[in-house]
């Protein structure tokens, strides 16, 4: 069952990237979003070819990461509070939701302590919801400008989550411009950085976002099903 979503959502990552504009011509990374399914479950999607892991919650993947290891890629996309940063650096090779200066800082101190560079995405808010962390648009320049300059992380690019809306098209624009801003980023002289992802892209708007320039997708119910809570 899961192999067969799995293929499905593979299938239509291709179809997607064959409808890209001719410049877009990176790769497309698939993060099989695991929060709420069981490790039973994560086993069947490995098998079928997973090799990259999202969790959103870090208490939930630490028990997870126990019994299966360094076999997967771990990334954490879900909003992470800065007394979480010590576990975060441990477990987590791509920390998706750094957006604060004071949660960047706190991932640079631990990441020092166990002599790490963490590689990290900036989270933007580009809808400016409400209800979802991320920076602002103006606020993202000074905060990309102090990850770079902090000596134990890496900033690798960008992540959004786009609103919830019922028609899926209407998130095309907002995919448009985060791929307009990714583009801009890349010409700015940093110092370590190295402007490779931009994570967007769930269920139920993942082939649009590939469309518009997305080149990690993170998708969970597509695979798994509806997650019970
Ligand atoms: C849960 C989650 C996803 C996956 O959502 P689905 O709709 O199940 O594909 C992707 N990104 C983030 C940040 C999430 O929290």
């Amino acid at each position: 069952m899961i192999a067969e979503k799995l293929q499905e959502v593979e299938e239509k990552i291709e179809a997607a990237k064959a409808r890209r504009t001719p410049q877009i011509t990176e790769d497309v990374q698939l993060v099989a979003v695991t929060k709420n399914h069981d490790v039973a479950a994560m086993r069947e999607a490995i098998d079928a070819g997973v090799t990259d892991i999202g969790e959103n919650r870090i208490q939930e993947a630490m028990g997870k990461y126990e019994t299966l290891g360094r076999q997967v890629t771990w990334h954490l996309i879900g909003h992470l509070q800065t007394n979480k940063a010590k576990q975060a650096v441990k477990y987590f090779d791509l920390i998706h939701s750094v957006d604060t200066p004071h949660l960047a800082r706190a991932l640079d101190k631990e990441a020092g302590k166990i002599g790490k560079v963490q590689d990290v995405l900036v989270q933007v808010n580009l809808a400016k919801e409400e209800s979802k962390s991320g920076v602002y648009e103006e606020d993202l320049q000074p905060l990309l400008q102090l990850v770079d300059e902090l000596p134990h992380l890496r900033l690798c690019g960008l992540m959004c989550i786009a609103p919830n809306y019922d028609d899926t098209e209407k998130c095309r624009p907002l995919f448009r411009r985060m791929r307009e801003i990714f583009d801009g980023i890349k010409d700015i002289p940093f110092q370590t950085a190295n402007i490779k992802y931009l994570s967007m892209g769930m269920s139920h708007d993942y082939g649009i976002a590939i469309e518009e320039g997305a080149n990690i997708v993170r998708v969970g119910t597509a695979i798994f099903g509806p997650r019970q809570y």
